[in-house]
């Protein structure tokens, strides 16, 4: 389980984070939604140790406040990036193999070919494609690259930073079922910001939303979906969505 307490994040003069309380409960999908410039991505940013932070970060009872990157990749808190920054010149072989780095310390060499199995499984079009450059996937196929590359570094936690960002409806709706199977399959837990509040809500069993860097309200995700002021302000108008129907992802995966 994460704990995060009283998180504070600034850039120079700019307080992006404030006092920002949450739990990830282990093998759950949470969400956090809310509107640009929120401090979703920055939020992210602090867990991993990219952005500097004041507060308290608890994984399984272990103290990581202020840990740094490696330590906190190392523990399996995984951050799949906004934006996907791919490394577009290599190839998606070599993406995925990136993505040991942080449990390897090095590229390429030692057990990692069981990962890859599970990846190209979970993703058959990464494997058709593996001698493909990054920059020649669709959106959708990069997203799940990104995914994939996450996944190599042998996640406990997976943080998903805007996976439909881009996307046409129908892929966004590819990608989440993806995002449902990760956790069913693997019992990995999910961190996932999004704009598409929609999209997040229907596979989340928990969520917060966030506003200019504090959570103004939090909640079962099924029971959010109903509550008026998420209505109004982030599903009122119709956005671009297909529904994933979670319970058939997770019959799917229980029959294999
Ligand atoms: P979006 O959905 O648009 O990515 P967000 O909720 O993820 O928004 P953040 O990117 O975390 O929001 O930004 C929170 C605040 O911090 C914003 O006011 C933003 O302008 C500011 N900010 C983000 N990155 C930086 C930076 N590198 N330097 C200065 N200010 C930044």
């Amino acid at each position: 389980m994460l704990s995060i307490k009283n998180m504070n994040s600034y850039y120079g003069p700019i307080h992006a984070v404030k006092g920002i309380d949450i739990e990830v409960p282990d093998g759950k999908i949470v969400c956090i939604i809310g509107p640009n410039g929120a401090g979703k991505s920055t939020l992210l940013k602090s867990i991993t140790g990219v952005v500097h932070y004041t507060g308290e970060l608890h994984w399984n009872g272990t103290d990581l406040s202020q840990a740094g990157s490696r330590k906190v990749n190392k523990e399996g808190i995984i951050h799949v990036p906004e934006g996907r920054l791919l490394f577009p010149g290599l190839t998606v072989y070599k993406n995925l193999q990136v993505g040991t780095i942080s449990w390897h310390g090095f590229l390429g060499r030692g057990s990692y070919q069981e990962d890859l199995r599970m990846v190209y499984d979970l993703f058959p079009r990464l494997e058709e494609r593996k001698n493909q450059y990054a920059w020649s996937l669709s959106g959708g196929e990069q997203q799940m690259l990104a995914i994939g590359r996450g996944l190599m570094a042998r996640p406990k936690l997976l943080m998903l930073d805007e996976p439909s960002m881009g996307l046409a409806p129908l892929v966004v709706a590819d990608v989440f079922h993806k995002i449902v199977e990760v956790n069913q399959k693997f019992g990995i837990s999910i961190l996932l910001v999004e704009q598409n509040a929609k999209m997040a809500l229907s596979i989340s069993d928990y969520a917060y939303v966030i506003e200019q860097g504090k959570i103004v309200l939090e909640g079962d995700a099924k029971e959010m979906q109903n509550d008026p002021r998420v209505i109004s302000a982030y599903l009122g108008v119709k956005e671009a969505s297909v529904d994933v129907d979670k319970e058939a992802v997770e019959t799917k995966t229980e029959e294999g």
